[in-house]
Order: structure tokens, then C-alpha cells, then sequence
């Protein structure tokens, strides 16, 4: 069930596509609420949804393969709606690429394998007479009030299929065409049916958003009344509902998404909220002490810093494998954790900055063996996500997820509704596991203060030449060799660091950023003239893939 009840909703329905989430990230930056479910959805759930428009997504599997993904109450393959199927709700539909394929077979039209397969840039025309409430109105002729001069003859679209409409259901009409003569674009505008086979969804479709805008504000009559304040007042309603007098605990780590998700609910229950920080002795120079500061002083949590420093520092002894140390930290942060659980007496709730990609159910690709076999083979699968899992089986929290309906920027928007820090809300992002895959090789007291202090150089010269909100993350690494030098006429066998600055969207590919020669300079001076036993820096010029952005 869902938390949201705005009046724009509209329901996407995956049919396993790459871009599933981005035709969410466009509706919802039009300002309209909107969330995923598998395309087998039961019909009682959708309807309980309330959608005022559907969207089917696009899909890597062919409408005609045996045992295809389809919707779990489609109706009958012919030209009628009846009561019981989802088209007889009489909400519009948006069907894109399989989603246009599928409303195609449905209603007694013809997909067939292409005769021209189309992959990324495509461009699309119009045909003549063709009139569509849908495709941006440039396109389409101009609406009356638009200069002659404005009309686009040509569209540029993004395509990514094999198959295309062979026959176009009766009492629907072609609305574009694609410049190897394909359909795409149809509707049935009397039954509220709309179809494209490029990809609205993607940045390199021309006019896209606007195919959305005319969806969502046109066919479907919605106003754009999601926004981060009505939210915000909502989940704290809902929290208080929940949580009644009892309280609740969370683990906060400085980073966006817990501060956020602890400000929120510190909203609704104040002191009833006890946040833990956990020291593990593998954060960055002054870290502790000034993330505890900034979330007493300006965000006003009832905070609590557990010194753990000595207890991780020896579990990590002697251990040089990355895996090892990551699982050692995470068992010990349980631990941690888990005993100051306890401390907080009648705490029933433990709260989670859960995200909504961590929780979309998402519907799988294609088996590459057996193929897809019946509804069992693309049944949805959940993936599940816990910040603090692991938690021993006597400890039973009941979870408060605020953000799991959000995006990581809905995110941001949301902790400037809540006035958290901009300091805060535009940190790079940092490991759970800390410094400990920072420091290559075994961790150690000594090596952590090299690199703390090299760090905070490197960090402080990034903020100093206005470089930070460029890039996504920037860090220096500790490398466990030792290498000749020279200082004061005198030789040195000492330590090398690595910096490491990469620019990114989403974590997922990365480049290095190409600083100015002198600023690395700077930067390499200050670092061995301040940091004691460092002889060397080296700068590092891998991109990901092949490299990581982290080095462990
Ligand atoms: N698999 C279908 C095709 O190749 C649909 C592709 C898609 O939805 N992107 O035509």
C-alpha cells in the first residue's frame, strides 16, 4: 500500500526496461506522483493505486514470445474493454516501445519482427493529417497560436527495438513515423489509448518531456501538485500515526540520506528520536566531532556519539584482504549498535534512509537458457535493501522508511524543505566502511592519521578553488609501499599517497577530473611539507570502468 495521496498519481507498469526509472524521474519532475509495480500486478492493487494514468514501460522481450510478460488482468485479445480488465478502469494509458507493442496486440493489432531494426538516433515525421493530443505540438503542426517558423518537420527520438507494428489495431490512428517508415507513434485518443515506440523517457529524445507534460497535464488531466512540502507535512503525519508515544532509534553517519531521514522523523517525535553515531575510528579529520556538532546544533537531534574507536582499530588487526575488512566492520558496527539499541529503553522503531530505487520491484531480464516460460519465469522479484541489517533476532524494530519512495535529488529537495545544513546535503558520498579502504593493505592507527591529514589538505584546496560541487567525489588513498626521496639534503624511504578525483552522475561510470597542473602542485606540496613520513603523491588517471572510484 502506499503512504502518498496526492491527487496526481499515475502508475507505471515495468515490463523490464533499462529506463523504467527514468520515465519515473520525468513524471515526478513534472511535478506528479508517480510509483512502479511489475506489470503482473494484481488488478485489486492497482486499482486500490488510483491512478489517473498508466504508463506501460518499455521491455527486452518480444509481445509474441511463448510465455511473454503481460498484464495480469489484459482482458480479451480483441478490439473491447470489459469491467474486469485494467483498460476497462478507463484511465488513459501511455504505452512506450513493448508497452506501444503489447496495447497493439491487445487490441487486435499485429507486432511482427522489424524489417529495419532501429537502435538509438532515429528520427521520426509526422503524417500528413495526423493529429495527436500527445506529441509535442511543434511537431505536430503547430498549435493555432504558434508561428509557422516554430514547426518541426523532423524529431529526433531514441529507439531500442527488434520488433514493430505489423497492423495497427482498428480505432487507432498512426501519429508519426519513423524515417525507415516504421509506426511510431499511434493512438486511439476515444479510448484514451496512447503509443510511441521511441523513448520518451531518455535525454536524447527531443521534446520528451513535453510528451510527458501533454500525457500527464493534457490527456490526463492532472495539475503538478507533487511537491517536497506536501510531502513532507504527509510523512510526518504518517510517522506520528505510527509511532504513537513509543520511540525510535536510528544510526545516522553524516551522509545525506540518514541525516535527512532522522531530521524528518525528529519532526514528528522530537526527543523520542535517539539518533546513534557510531566513531569507528575510520572517519575523516575531526569528522566525529563536527558531524555530531552540526546535527545538535542546527537540525537539533537528540544525538549520541559512541566512541568505538579502539574496539574496530583491533578487530582490524593484521587483516590486509578489503572483503575481510568490510565484513569486520560490519559486524562490529551491529554490535555497536545492537548494545546501544538496547540502552534506549521502549524503542520499537528503528528508522532507515531507504531509497526508492533500493526497493522497486523490478521485473528480471530474459533467462537466457530456458527462456521466459509462463508468468512464473518474470514474476516480480523485491529487492531489499537494509542499511542496518543483521540486527540479532530478539531485537524486533518495526522500520520507519521515510524516503523509500524518493530519488537521491527528491532527496536533497526534501533536506532544504527540512532546513538541513547545505554543507550536509551536498557531501560527496563516503564508504560505509570508512578510511579502512583508504588505506590499502592493513589498517593501522599511524596510517589513518597520514591519510586524515593528507585528506583534509586535499579536501580543503577543493573547497578553496571552488571545485567541490563539481565534482562527485574526491579522497586520497594510502598506499602500503614505501618509496625513495630526498628532503633537506637528507634521503627519505617514506610513504606515498594517491589522489583520487572523479566526476559522475550516479556513481555507476566515472572520470577522472583534470585538475590544472598547478593545483596539483599545490596540492602535492602542501602535503608533503604538512604530513610527516609522506614523500611522494601521485595523482590518479583511471576512469570507471576499469578502475573503481574507490581503490578497495
Ligand atoms: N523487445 C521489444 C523489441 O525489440 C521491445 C523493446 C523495448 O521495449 N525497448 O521491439
Amino acid at each position: 500500500m502506499t503512504a502518498i495521496k496526492t491527487g496526481s498519481r499515475i502508475l507505471i507498469l515495468d515490463f523490464g526496461s533499462q529506463y523504467t526509472q527514468l520515465i519515473a524521474r520525468r513524471l515526478r519532475e513534472l511535478k506528479v506522483y508517480c510509483e512502479i509495480y511489475p506489470c503482473d500486478a494484481p488488478l485489486a492493487r492497482i486499482r486500490e493505486f488510483e491512478p489517473k494514468g498508466i504508463v506501460l514501460s518499455g521491455g527486452p522481450y518480444s509481445v509474441y514470445d511463448k510465455g511473454a510478460p503481460g498484464l495480469s488482468a489484459a482482458g480479451k485479445a480483441d478490439g473491447k474493454t470489459a469491467s474486469g480488465d485494467l483498460f476497462g478502469l478507463a484511465v488513459p494509458v501511455l504505452g512506450i516501445c513493448y508497452g506501444m507493442q503489447y496495447l497493439a496486440r491487445r487490441f487486435g493489432g499485429t507486432v511482427i519482427s522489424a524489417r529495419a531494426r532501429e537502435y538509438g538516433r532515429a528520427f521520426i515525421r509526422r503524417p500528413a493529417d495526423a493529429k495527436s493530443a500527445l506529441l509535442p505540438a511543434e511537431f505536430m503542426g503547430g498549435a493555432a497560436n504558434q508561428k509557422a517558423n516554430q514547426k518541426i518537420e523532423k524529431l529526433q527520438t531514441w529507439m531500442s527495438h527488434g520488433d514493430e507494428i505489423g497492423k495497427i489495431p482498428k480505432g487507432f490512428r498512426l501519429t508519426a513515423i519513423s524515417h525507415n517508415g516504421s509506426p511510431a507513434a499511434m493512438e486511439d485518443s476515444a479510448r484514451g489509448l496512447y503509443a510511441v515506440q521511441f523513448h520518451p523517457e531518455v535525454a536524447h529524445t527531443e521534446k520528451g518531456i513535453e510528451i510527458f507534460e501533454n500525457f500527464a497535464y493534457r490527456i490526463c488531466g492532472l495539475k503538478p501538485d507533487w511537491d517536497m512540502h506536501s510531502f513532507l507535512e504527509e510523512q510526518v503525519r504518517l510517522v506520528r500515526e505510527k509511532v504513537g508515544a513509543a520511540r525510535a532509534i536510528c544510526a545516522i553517519s553524516g551522509g545525506v540520506d540518514s541525516t535527512v531521514a532522522a531530521t524528518l522523523v525528529n519532526r514528528a517525535i522530537g526527543s523520542r528520536l535517539t539518533c546513534i553515531f557510531v566513531n569507528n575510528g575510520l572517519l575523516r579529520k575531526d569528522e566525529a566531532v563536527e558531524v555530531v556538532r552540526a546535527y545538535k546544533k542546527h537540525l537539533k537531534l537528540n544525538v549520541k556519539l559512541v566512541d568505538a574507536e579502539k574496539r574496530f582499530l583491533s578487530a582490524l588487526k593484521g587483516v590486509t584482504d578489503p572483503e575481510k575488512k568490510r565484513k569486520i566492520i560490519g559486524r562490529e558496527f551491529i554490535r555497536v549498535f545492537e548494545a546501544e539499541a538496547r540502552k534506549v529503553r521502549g524503542a520499537r522503531f528503528l528508522v532507515q534512509g531507504t531509497l526508492y530505487p533500493d526497493v522497486i520491484e523490478s521485473v528480471p531480464p530474459p533467462r537466457e537458457v530456458s527462456g521466459a516460460s509462463g508468468s512464473a519465469g518474470f514474476s516480480s522479484t523485491i529487492k531489499s535493501h537494509h542499511n542496518v541489517g543483521g540486527l540479532p533476532a530478539d531485537m524486533k524494530f518495526a522500520l520507519i522508511e521515510p524516503l523509500r519512495e524518493l530519488f537521491k535529488d527528491e532527496v536533497r529537495a526534501l533536506g532544504r524543505e527540512l532546513s538541513v545544513p547545505p554543507g550536509i546535503l551536498r557531501r560527496h558520498p563516503f564508504p560505509g566502511p570508512g578510511l579502512a579502504v583508504r588505506v590499502m593493505g592493513e589498517v593501522t592507527r599511524e596510517r589513518l592519521d597520514i591519510l586524515r591529514e593528507a585528506d583534509s589538505i586535499f579536501t580543503e584546496e577543493i573547497h578553496r578553488a571552488g571545485l567541490y560541487d563539481e565534482i562527485w567525489q574526491a579522497f586520497v588513498a594510502y598506499l602500503p609501499i614505501r618509496s625513495v626521496g630526498v628532503m633537506g639534503d637528507g634521503r627519505t624511504f617514506d610513504h606515498v599517497v594517491a589522489l583520487r578525483a572523479v566526476t559522475s552522475q550516479d556513481g555507476m561510470t566515472a572520470d577522472w577530473y583534470p585538475f590544472e597542473p598547478e593545483f596539483l602542485a599545490h596540492v602535492s606540496n602542501r602535503i608533503t611539507g604538512n604530513v610527516r613520513g609522506v614523500n611522494r603523491v601521485v595523482y590518479d588517471v583511471s576512469s570507471k570502468p576499469p578502475s573503481t572510484i574507490e581503490w578497495e
